[in-house]
């Protein structure tokens, strides 16, 4: 996407925030190398040899093999097994790439220290979407940040028990994993986890109980120390295989049509949901859901992708 001038007062604030996510988040480029080799390396879980797919060079969204929950981390979802030395498990799109289904992703970003804005009256919320992906029946796994929960509790509780929706984390203060991160402050180590489960916990204080153990990093940023400070979590990293580019963006077609372009089977779509920052993404989700549906996709949370 491209922040325009016209709006360098909301983006230099924001922009660092819901960032990147945006556009850089899908260039993944910088940011997946360590991500790669998880991803790909993964000797894996056992049952992973009897895999046809599995590691297979030309498949760069291969992902090692999913195994059933563990006892730790919030809810009952597909994990995938650990990569190399346990290094937390990176998942972009479905190992399964025949059958038509698409898990539509939504990041709902506020950074720690964007609560006087809130106040103020800057919505980082967008419930709008919620009603929408409700009305259209569209199952959809929503990325919050833990300060999002705290900031809108009712919504964070409306969301996470409703079955339409499971809750991910997006980390508690939406801050850097790995720095350079398109401005974003950074965490180290421990603090990283702690920030993680810090998340966790303010979706159980605001009530969200359809939580999955899968952590999205903020810009989508991280390298292998990220995915070590995380490792022993219990949770999945989510990246995604298609940008949505709804991140200050004004055009809902634009939008549409860039994710109607870059859906496979499979994929993982990152949109937002937060109105100040996305300000079309329904728009754009009222054209993309009928579509993707005449064209015989399925919509599908990520823990079936992940379990597939
Ligand atoms: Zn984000």
């Amino acid at each position: 996407m491209t922040l325009s001038v016209r709006n360098a007062a909301a983006t230099a604030a924001l922009g660092a925030a819901l960032c990147a996510a945006l556009s850089g988040c899908g260039g993944g480029g910088a940011a997946s190398g360590a991500a790669g080799q998880a991803r790909l390396g993964t000797p894996a879980a056992p049952p992973a040899a009897s895999s046809p797919a599995s590691s297979s060079a030309s498949s760069p969204a291969a992902a090692p093999p999913a195994s059933p929950a563990v006892g730790h981390g919030p809810g009952k979802a597909p994990t995938l097994a650990p990569g190399p030395n346990g290094l937390t498990p990176v998942f972009e799109r479905a190992r399964q790439q025949t059958e038509k289904t698409v898990a539509l992703t939504f990041d709902a970003d506020m950074t720690a220290d964007q609560g006087p804005r809130a106040a103020a009256g800057e919505r980082f919320d967008n419930p709008g979407l919620i009603s929408t992906l409700k009305a259209l029946g569209v199952p959809s796994t929503v990325f919050m940040t833990g300060r999002w929960a705290e900031e809108y509790p009712d919504q964070a509780k409306a969301i996470g028990t409703d079955p339409v929706f499971e809750v991910a984390n997006h980390s508690y203060s939406h801050h850097a994993f790995t720095s350079p991160c398109y401005g974003l402050p950074a965490l180290d180590g421990a603090a990283a986890r702690a920030d993680v489960d810090r998340a966790f916990a303010a979706f159980r204080k605001a009530g969200a109980v359809n939580t999955v153990p899968y952590f999205r990093f903020p810009g989508g940023c991280h390298d292998e120390r990220a995915l070590r400070a995380l490792a022993g979590s219990g949770v999945t990293a989510v990246q995604w295989d298609v940008v949505s580019g709804d991140a200050f963006a004004k055009d809902p077609d634009a939008v549409a049509a860039q994710v109607l372009a870059g859906v496979k089977p499979g994929s993982v779509v990152v949109m937002h949901c937060t109105r100040s920052a996305a300000p079309v993404t329904e728009e754009a989700v009222r054209k993309i859901v009928p579509e993707l549906r005449k064209r015989g996709y399925r919509f599908v949370k990520v823990s079936e992708l992940v379990g597939t």
